[in-house]
């Protein structure tokens, strides 16, 4: 084995994503399931897939590419870049979109490879992230797009509780129910999709408070950690533990507490304080920030205390541990959302599958 590793457990995500594919099922939604957090490790991706989600859906062109291998509908999450257009129309079937200027060099590019690339029209409802918040130019870019060849628009979404952590709502995603009604309406088309948002969405669901009309929902946080999103409720019978990290120790010794001499800053240009707890029995891994952040790792020993890290090296006070942890020996920890998308992308952890 090489340390550090994320150990990934396939099993205990693909149960997640039946769970959450299931709770999505009763409400006649579909889920897009999320894979920008794991970088869009095929492995994972395809456990998603047997576990029911009906789409692939990531931020990153780089990472749908990843997946250009699993049959199944791809999903551009993020606006397309303009210098993107040519992989965006390539490697994905749908993007979420809100600038008529990008729409219409996917248009021009998806003439030139002779496909039709879908759109999901955003539309901001208060968070204030990406969508169009302005009602009168939802219609303006409607009929725009209607006269573009290359482009299909097949429906309309939002995102919520990312920038402005603006919670769904019946009410507000009504809105977006009512904006998707007026467009078929106005234009004389049909809308199969109304994509209502992301994990933060699921409370709705267990309350039975979504408008029934929204039919997909874009699934991440909530698959690979078990927890709603609005909230941070854990959600039943699933799993938080998919993704473990395991460091290995390179020295233990019991040292003051407090550093010796005048304190200056510390390897990130900080001026550090210490609390006196006299000499304590500390732990040295081999990982650092370069990987992880100090709030995104939680030990599983709970007699476990992070004191502090540099690039590439993590100290914890062990002193209250029952454990006798040693030289070479295994700590291993829990990671929050931002832990698993830093392990994830960082070359240095190893992956680890467990069936
Ligand atoms: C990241 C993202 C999601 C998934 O969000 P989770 O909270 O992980 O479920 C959905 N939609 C968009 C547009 C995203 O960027």
């Amino acid at each position: 084995m090489r340390y550090p590793c994320v150990e990934i457990s396939l099993d205990k995500i693909k149960h997640n994503t039946e769970k959450l594919v299931e709770l999505c099922k009763k409400n006649k939604i579909n889920v897009a399931g999320v894979t920008k957090v794991f970088c869009g490790e095929p492995k994972i991706a395809k456990t998603m897939v047997d576990g029911g989600v009906q789409i692939l859906a990531d931020s990153r062109i780089e990472n749908l590419i990843k997946l250009r291998e699993i049959e199944i509908p791809k999903m551009l999450l993020r606006l397309p870049m303009i210098s993107q257009v040519d992989d965006v129309v390539r490697y994905s079937d749908i993007s979420l979109n809100s600038e008529l200027k990008t729409i219409k060099e996917l248009s021009k590019k998806a003439v030139e490879l002779n496909k039709k690339h879908k759109i999901i029209l955003m539309v901001d409802l208060g968070d204030l992230r990406e969508g169009i918040f302005d009602e009168e130019e939802i219609f303006l870019v409607v009929s725009e797009i209607l006269k573009l060849d290359g482009i299909e628009l097949i429906g309309i979404g939002t995102n919520l509780t990312c920038y402005g952590g603006v919670i769904p709502k019946y009410e507000n995603l009504s809105r977006l129910v009512k904006i998707k009604m007026n467009i078929e309406k106005k234009f004389n088309i049909k809308l199969d999709i109304i994509s209502g948002g992301n994990s933060s969405s699921l409370y709705l669901l267990e309350n039975g408070e979504i408008p029934e009309e929204i039919n997909q929902l874009r699934l991440g946080e909530s698959i690979v950690l078990g927890r709603e999103t609005a909230y941070g409720k854990n959600i039943e019978d699933t799993y938080d533990d998919c993704f473990k990290l395991i460091v290995e120790i390179i020295e233990v010794k019991e040292k003051p507490s407090v550093p010796i001499g005048e304190i200056g800053m510390d390897a990130f240009g900080n001026t550090p304080t210490f609390v006196d707890k006299g000499i304590v029995k500390r732990a040295i891994c081999a990982i650092g920030k370069q990987d992880i952040d100090l709030g995104d790792i939680i030990p599983y020993d709970k007699d476990i205390e992070i004191l502090g890290a540099s690039s590439d090296h993590l100290i914890l006070d062990i002193t209250k541990c029952k454990n006798d942890y040693g030289i070479g020996d295994n700590i291993e920890f829990k990671l929050t959302y931002g832990g698993i998308l830093k392990v994830m992308t960082s070359e240095y952890v190893e992956k680890n599958f467990r069936y």
